[in-house]
């Protein structure tokens, strides 16, 4: 058996036969449900995993409060943690530069699928920001070793920790402030497709983009005509890209200061929509899609990005009547020959579940859809396949005709 370093201190923990199988299967997560062993082992420490029978699975990642008990970081002995960290972050890099065009804001690190669960960097511009959401991610060692990697790496001006409150509960951390880690810079402009944004990591104005549209907006300019509206617009990533390509284009989201920000975009924007003005309106999409096609309002691009509907598992059947009145009022507004954008950012809800409903809601609005691409989310976000929560984006574009 493979002895395990000072490094790791020589914790184990031991799983039942349901933990194993589902590491077999190529997961890497195991509940707290099936840990059947974890005496005296330091909360976010490294860990070595044995099965029922004491034989080691690999390392992984202790949290003592999670549900999510253990999550792997190696089918084999870790010796040395940061070194494997500086390690993957070299990798997620290069990947990024194979995989990521004509973009300076991307996902750098997508927690499990980038082999380092419970870490996200993103990157916008020269600004790094990045989110701890494990015990084991929050460590001082870690925290200075991944900015170490970071600063050495990318240079950026400046970094900055974005604290999910809730998240730090759940795994008993002290509370703690987002805020500079790095530098002094606290705000930037990006690019995307030629497109800029603003980012500002200052409190109050966090600002992150939904990077996982970036190919999306990308591809669903390539359709966009005529007269365009862009729901849950929040900044304006689709409404932006979309412009160029269409008379007039109306974004609509019930966030004021995202439409604050997106009037500031607009304004970055100028030379590149010659003039055009983006209509930003504030305002519930449910009652204002509700109104306009009372009203008889039709567009010939529509695209909506709700935010995800179905938190938890127990969400599907609401979150999906949800969609289905959404692209229902959606597809009466389209012009014969336009095209709807649809999007579900709900892991719970299944490719298949949305095609569904999709399918639902053309037949009760008399549509007819003729799908068009069928897409997911940008390849700065990847796709494990054997871990099916790192699939969630679903985005249909589609002509529409009756
Ligand atoms: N399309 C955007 C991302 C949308 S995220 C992009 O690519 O950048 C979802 C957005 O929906 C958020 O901006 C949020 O403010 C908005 N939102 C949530 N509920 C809403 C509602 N009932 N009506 C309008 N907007 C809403």
């Amino acid at each position: 058996m493979a002895r395990i370093s000072e490094r790791n201190e020589g914790y184990k923990v031991r799983i039942s036969a349901r933990g194993t199988s589902r590491l077999q299967s190529g997961h890497v997560w195991v509940y707290r449900s099936d840990v059947t062993r974890s005496d005296g082992v330091a909360r976010g420490s490294v860990v070595t995993v044995l099965d029922q029978r004491g034989k080691p699975l690999g390392t992984a990642l202790y949290s003592s409060s999670s549900q999510i008990a253990l999550r792997m970081i190696s089918r084999s002995p870790v010796a040395d943690f940061p070194a494997l960290l500086r390690q993957r972050v070299g990798e997620a890099l290069a990947y990024r530069e194979l995989t990521v065009r004509d973009s300076n804001a991307y996902r750098l690190i997508f927690s499990e699928a980038d082999f380092l669960p419970g870490l996200i960097v993103d990157r916008y511009n020269d600004i790094l920001s990045i989110q701890v959401l494990t015990q084991a991610m929050a460590s001082d060692t870690i925290r200075e070793n991944l900015l170490s990697v970071l600063k050495e790496k990318l240079y950026p001006a400046s970094i900055v920790e974005r604290v999910d409150s809730k998240i730090r509960q759940l795994e008993q951390l002290p509370p703690r402030d987002s805020g500079l880690l790095v530098g002094e810079k606290t705000s930037t402009v990006f690019t995307m497709d030629g497109v800029q944004f603003h980012f500002d990591a200052r409190e109050g104005q966090k600002t992150g983009a939904f990077l996982d549209q970036r190919e999306n907006y990308a591809a669903a300019a390539e359709y966009a005509h005529g007269e365009a509206l862009d729901v849950f617009c929040y900044q304006g990533g689709f409404a932006l890209h979309l412009a160029p390509r269409c008379s007039t284009i109306t974004g609509v989201d019930s966030s004021r200061p995202a439409l604050e920000v997106a009037e500031q975009n607009t304004a970055l924007n100028r030379q590149l929509l010659s003039g055009k003005e983006i209509e930003w309106i504030e305002g519930n999409a449910f009652d204002l899609l509700k109104d306009y096609a009372a009203s008889g309002r039709e567009y010939d691009t529509v695209v909506l990005d709700p935010p995800a509907f179905a938190k938890t598992k127990r969400d599907l059947d609401a979150a999906l009547r949800g969609y289905k009145e959404l692209n229902l009022r959606a597809l009466k507004m389209v012009r014969q020959g336009g095209i709807l954008v649809t999007c579900s950012c709900s892991y719970h809800v299944s490719q298949a579940d949305f095609l569904e409903m999709l399918a639902a809601a053309a037949r009760d609005a008399h549509r007819v859809i003729r799908v068009a691409e069928l897409r997911g989310q940008a390849k700065d976000h990847p796709i494990l396949l054997n871990v099916p929560e790192t699939a969630y984006l679903k985005c249909v574009i589609a002509y529409v005709s009756n």
